[in-house]
């Protein structure tokens, strides 16, 4: 079990620790300096990580082999946030991925399309964030917090507005 793991997570790069809701955020050419050396066996945690980890989660990483502390991941060649994997748990059974587990549709049958299938996410999440529906025309959409995928779900049950909605005076 790594102590740590260092990712990519959209436009930045962060170091979790499994278990803690904490994380370093660490610049690309830091994130760049741990890919370079993790396989090498006889490289130690750098000075700006041990401090860090021990500042963030009071560990010691003094001395320790990079190779053996840090799980260091490689940059999604489909741009995705690969930090997901260790803050998100439960999202898309039986291949089936889609955008969140709100917006389930679209989906994308990996199993038959493969890992490629998902550079049509970012599309389907496009088009399931435009304020269609019962959001259609809505001057407050510009500051409403609830996603429109949320949204439709409240819609179909007839939730109560002041359950996500500015119209119900929230
Ligand atoms: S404020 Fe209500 S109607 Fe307007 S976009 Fe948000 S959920 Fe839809």
């Amino acid at each position: 079990m790594h102590k740590i793991i260092a990712s990519p997570f959209l436009t930045d790069y962060l170091v979790l620790r499994p278990d803690s809701r904490q994380a370093i955020k660490i610049g690309k050419n830091r994130y760049a300096e741990l890919l370079g050396v993790v396989s090498d066996s006889a490289a130690i945690c750098p000075t700006w990580l041990v401090n860090a980890a021990s500042q963030r989660w009071g560990i010691d990483l003094s001395g320790e082999k990079i190779s053996d502390t840090a799980l260091v991941r490689q940059p999604s060649p489909y741009g995705f946030g690969r930090a997901s994997y260790e803050l998100n748990l439960g999202c898309d059974p039986h291949g089936m991925a889609s955008i969140c587990k709100v917006g389930r549709d679209p989906k994308v049958p990996l199993m038959d399309e493969g890992i490629g299938g998902l550079t049509r996410l970012g599309d389907a999440a496009d088009a399931l964030m435009l304020r269609t529906g019962g959001c259609s025309g809505c001057a407050l959409s510009g500051s409403c917090w609830t996603c429109r995928p949320l949204a439709k779900l409240y819609q179909e049950a007839k939730a109560p507005l002041t359950r996500y909605c500015q119209h119900g005076g929230r």
